[in-house]
């Protein structure tokens, strides 16, 4: 199938990943509607889409079901990416991460439903994997949450599960695993490590790992996320459906990789970087020593093939940050 002139919602648009999404929806000449509460999303992400007759912004609530309805109304698709993130922001306050991310995603699976919504696509993420430690990481093989943050993304794939037994909704859960790129904020208590660490190196400020720096992560580029958003909604595999995938590029590199790489892209930009020193600290609540992802099933029923690497990924974006921060 191809992917133009349908009505695609993107909850959570003015977000990193779904500003993103937008972008690249209304490039393939869709139409896309908005909708975000502003709670980490800005409105820069979304400014320079707002011209383009396609696209429009609805500002409200997942936690409303009014909102969720309004949104949903003639809708072909929904590519559900609004949340609250972070597993520290979850430790510190699980009510409203729960009611964003459980109450919320029920009421747009509800408004989904009722709209006759052809397929529900929505952000999962690799928290589920919680305290398992097998590598690399299968979709079947998951451990029990570690955070309040991943017991909401795993009840969502229950509850999507239920959906589509129960109700005939199509869905497909994207375990997303840290994803980085341009439009992810760099500020804040909550700030992911690459967009944190790029523009802590760009002022001089020496960038802190949390334990050794040996712990590793399958860092994940936001076109390779973009890709398998897109195959997701475009498949007509019936068995593709209704499952949830890993999203990931399947490669890990320590935390400590990650700031060699990030030093080499931003010492050519400015050689003064290579003096930054880095420093350690203690090793953070809910965090998992290793993470890899098995991509095999993307690949096979998906036609997934992520063209970023990590390295060729930090490129794009620390261009980005430095023409934009
Ligand atoms: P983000 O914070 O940039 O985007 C989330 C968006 O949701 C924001 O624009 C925010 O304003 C919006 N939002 C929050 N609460 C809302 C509400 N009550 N009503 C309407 N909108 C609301 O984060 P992101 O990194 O773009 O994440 C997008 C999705 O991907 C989330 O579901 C997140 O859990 C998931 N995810 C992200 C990663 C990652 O590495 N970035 C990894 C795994 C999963």
């Amino acid at each position: 199938m191809n992917l133009s002139d349908k009505k695609i919602l993107v909850t959570g648009g003015a977000g990193f990943i779904g500003s993103n999404l937008c972008e690249v929806l209304l490039e393939k000449k869709n139409r896309v509607v908005c909708l975000d509460n502003f709670a980490t999303g800005k409105r820069e992400n979304v400014k320079d889409l707002q011209s383009n007759p396609n696209f429009k912004l609805i500002e409200g609530d997942i936690r409303n079901l009014e909102d969720c309805k309004v949104a949903v109304s003639k809708v072909d698709y929904v590519l559900h990416q609004a949340a609250l993130g972070s597993v520290p922001r979850s430790i510190k306050d699980p009510i409203t991460t729960n009611d964003v991310n459980v109450s919320g995603f029920l009421n747009m699976l509800v408004a989904s439903r009722d709209a006759g919504v052809k397929r529900f696509v929505y952000a999962a993420s690799s928290s589920t994997y919680g305290d398992s430690e097998s590598l690399p990481k299968v979709e079947d093989v998951i451990g029990k949450p570690l955070s309040p943050y991943a017991i909401t993304k795993y009840v969502n794939e229950l509850y999507a599960d239920v959906f589509s037994k129960t109700y005939g909704l199509e869905t497909v859960g994207l375990r997303y695993f840290n994803v980085f790129g341009r439009k992810q904020d760099p500020n804040g208590a909550y700030a992911a490590v690459i967009p944190k660490f790029v523009k802590q190196f760009m002022n001089g400020k020496s960038p802190v790992i949390n334990g050794d720096g040996n712990y590793s992560r399958d860092f994940t580029y936001i076109d390779n996320v973009i890709q398998a958003n897109i195959l997701a909604l475009v498949t007509n595999n019936p068995k593709a459906v209704n499952t949830v995938y890993n999203v990931a590029f399947g490669e890990r590199n320590t935390l400590n990789e990650l700031v060699g790489y990030l030093r080499e892209v931003l010492s050519k930009l400015d050689p003064s970087i290579n003096n930054v020193k880095i420093e350690y600290g203690p090793n953070r609540q809910g965090d998992i020593p290793h993470s890899l992802a098995s991509i095999n099933k993307a690949e096979k029923l998906l036609n997934y093939k992520p063209q970023f690497s990590l390295q060729k990924g930090l490129k794009e974006a620390v261009q980005w940050y430095w023409e934009n921060l």
